[in-house]
């Protein structure tokens, strides 16, 4: 029977030579096998070492059916390696280990693990990957407790990592290859959702794009930024029967927690802030004019039917440069 021009191309390129189906192989997950007498799981990939000699021992979490007794791990060439990287890249960066501390050699070692199941470099700075790697590959030893195994270990590196585990990782390695981006992008204007702030009545608050995308993207951040307020009228320097509602910006809110409520005491302190930034002794003259027995009542921008403002409160503007 002779083979249509078709059919042998398509014969050819069903072919994958071994050499590529292994490395395919050792992309997805595999059972683990029986541990070879006189070894150790490596605590880290889960292959065999062969050595009697424990690097550590890890009692099972009560969520597995394994008794109490602890499971005893060893170290592979690769992983002690990993372990070296780790603790040079910790030395290297003494910021990193006063933030996060005794445990910054074992985040480190995670995102290069992680980075090693899905067959990324680990070039570049670790500690920009590491707020986004962290959570997806903390959980990917072999001797995680809450998923123990007793004299069993991985027939290749990695192979107990499952599916939606590498997702995770990949999903967060491209997340931080947008962070990375977001660095050198312009800082993101997040809009009030109300128009302006009802006390100083400005209609955005600048953020630096890495934060906006560490911290989900600009929805997010302006939920976390802008924080809504019902207020009555009286609170912002104005009359009338019902509540006011809107949202004001953290610096207003910083005052207002300060003073404990929504009120003339919130907004003079917000106000003597804000002066504060532009002119120290400035700020000191308008602290001792709201000291006299009639202080300015300086109303918040939500007291009248204003466009939001350019800068904080600048429909104030005139009473600020008489100051
Ligand atoms: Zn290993
Ligand atoms: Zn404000």
């Amino acid at each position: 029977m002779t083979q249509t021009a078709t059919e042998k191309r398509n014969n050819q390129s069903r072919y994958i030579p071994p050499e590529q189906t292994e490395a395919l192989r050792r992309t997805v997950p595999d059972d683990p096998v029986k541990l070879p007498p006189g070894s150790l799981a490596c605590e880290g990939c889960g292959v065999a070492v062969p050595t009697a000699r424990p690097t550590t021992s890890v009692t099972p979490s009560t969520v597995t059916s394994l008794p109490a007794k602890p499971v005893q791990f060893a170290r592979c060439d690769s992983c002690k390696a990993v372990q070296q990287q780790a603790e040079d890249y910790v030395t290297a960066h003494p910021a990193l280990a006063a933030r996060i501390g005794t445990i910054a050699v074992e985040r480190v070692e995670s995102v290069l693990f992680g980075l090693a199941i899905i067959g990324q470099e680990a070039t570049g700075d670790l500690g920009f990957l590491l707020p986004r790697l962290h959570p997806a590959a903390h959980g990917v030893r072999f001797a995680n407790p809450l998923s123990l195994t007793r004299d069993l270990c991985s027939p290749y590196a990695w192979s107990h990592v499952t599916l939606s585990q590498r997702a995770e990782l990949k999903k967060a390695y491209a997340a931080a290859l947008r962070d990375r981006l977001s660095l050198s992008a312009p800082p993101v204007a997040l809009r009030c959702p109300s128009g302006g702030c009802l006390f100083c009545g400005v209609a955005s608050v600048p953020r630096a794009a890495i934060q906006v995308a560490r911290g989900g993207g600009a929805q997010a951040a302006t939920a976390s930024v802008w924080r809504p307020v019902l207020v009555s009228p009286n609170g912002l320097g104005a009359k009338g029967p019902s509540n006011i509602a809107g949202h004001v910006c953290p610096d207003c809110n910083a005052a207002i927690e300060d003073a404990g409520a929504v009120g003339w005491p919130a907004r003079a302190q917000a106000v003597v802030t804000y002066v504060g930034r532009e002119n120290r002794a400035k700020a000191e003259r308008l602290r001792a004019m709201l000291a006299d027995d009639f202080p300015p009542q300086l109303p918040a921008w939500g007291a009248f039917n204003l466009r939001p403002n350019a800068r904080p409160w600048d429909h104030l503007r005139r009473v600020i440069d008489r100051i």
